[in-house]
């Protein structure tokens, strides 16, 4: 079977009311991982590869990975994505490669740190939707801008600097076309997004209720949504690692975000935390072992219990069925054109 786009995932996910994980990966385990959870909780997926994902993997590696997952869970309903491309370029060597999804963050210059213009992010957005359209493919956009940095992305500091603007939000929309639209509301990529746990006064899903009340029909993304559990990071503190106290999104704001159009959650931190930590156990309490398959089995399995329980968490769980055959890019593309994708 093929990919499906993320659009055909995300309609459906707003039809049941649900969100739909976006997990990061760049190896073999990480991949199995996601395909073991959604299986083990029949849920559709979004499986997303970074630019530097894309580096390390050479491409190539990454989506054959990618189609051997899709050939050995077929009953998976499974989405690749390009997280955060910083160029049109990027998003086109994307799509050329396999991807049935693509996020251009004009949010940002290409060196992918530096605010851009609102009028930079609308022509790079728009002109990837064009060709993104074109072929079929979704486009996520963003507006606002994130805070903190990942995989070398991001324009650092607080997520609190450049929160979404819901009037830009709506000119963004009218003006490029995105599918999906990625919102700023004080989330910051990697693992220290808040010193202390987040309450209403920190994240502001005012902004994020706001901009669904005036897009209700556009799907909303929340980036840098790990929760950052005190459980994972004890595991890796107690095992000689030493990472800061800090919070991650409270899973409760991320529930009160789908109830209000969000479809689309970005996790990365939490499995990079679960792999680490079950690692570095296995380090400690079993020095005499070298096989890499002694600590790359439990630390896949780590990774398999947070996605399986996020999965259920944003609702996914059980949905897999409702989505039996991909629409394919050509059937897509031509929706596209007529104006009626979504209706
Ligand atoms: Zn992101």
């Amino acid at each position: 079977m093929a990919f499906f786009s993320m659009r055909q995932v995300l309609d459906e996910a707003a039809k049941g009311g649900y969100g739909v994980g976006a997990f990061n990966v760049n190896n073999m385990e990480q991949i199995q991982a996601i395909m073991e959870a959604a299986r083990e909780t029949k849920s559709p997926v979004i499986i997303q590869a970074s630019r530097g994902a894309r580096s390390y993997s050479q491409d190539k590696f990454l989506y054959h990975l990618m189609l051997a997952a899709n050939e050995l869970y077929p009953e998976i309903p499974l989405v690749m994505h390009l997280d955060h491309g910083n160029s049109v370029e990027t998003c086109k060597s994307a799509i050329d490669l396999g991807f049935t999804s693509v996020m251009m963050d004009g949010s940002l210059m290409p060196d992918g740190k530096t605010p851009a213009s609102f009028d930079h992010n609308v022509k790079t957005t728009r002109e990837v939707v064009e060709m993104g359209h074109a072929k079929g493919v979704t486009v996520e956009g963003e507006i606002g801008v994130l805070g903190g940095v990942e995989d070398g992305h991001g324009a650092g500091g607080s997520g609190l600097e450049h929160v979404t603007d819901p009037d830009q939000a709506v000119e963004f929309v009218e003006r490029t076309g995105v599918d999906a639209l990625a919102i700023a509301i004080g989330t910051s990529h990697g693992a220290y997004k808040f010193s202390k746990k987040p309450d209403g006064s920190v994240l502001k899903m005012g902004v994020l209720l706001e901009i669904h009340k005036r897009l209700p029909k556009v799907h909303l993304v929340m980036h840098g949504s790990s929760s950052v559990p005190k459980e994972l990071q004890d595991v890796i503190n107690k095992y000689g690692g030493h990472l800061k106290e800090t919070w991650g999104v409270p899973i409760e704001e991320i529930q009160l975000g789908i109830r209000n159009g969000v479809r689309k959650i970005n996790v990365d931190t939490d499995n990079r935390l679960a792999i680490t930590g079950a690692i570095r156990k296995v380090f400690a309490e079993s020095p005499e072992k070298f096989d890499p398959r002694d600590y790359l089995k439990p630390a896949r399995e780590a990774m398999k219990k947070v996605v399986a329980e996020r999965m259920v968490q944003f609702g996914q769980a059980g949905h897999a069925g409702d989505l039996r055959e991909p629409v394919s890019l050509a059937e897509m593309a031509k929706k596209y054109a007529q104006a009626v994708v979504g209706v």
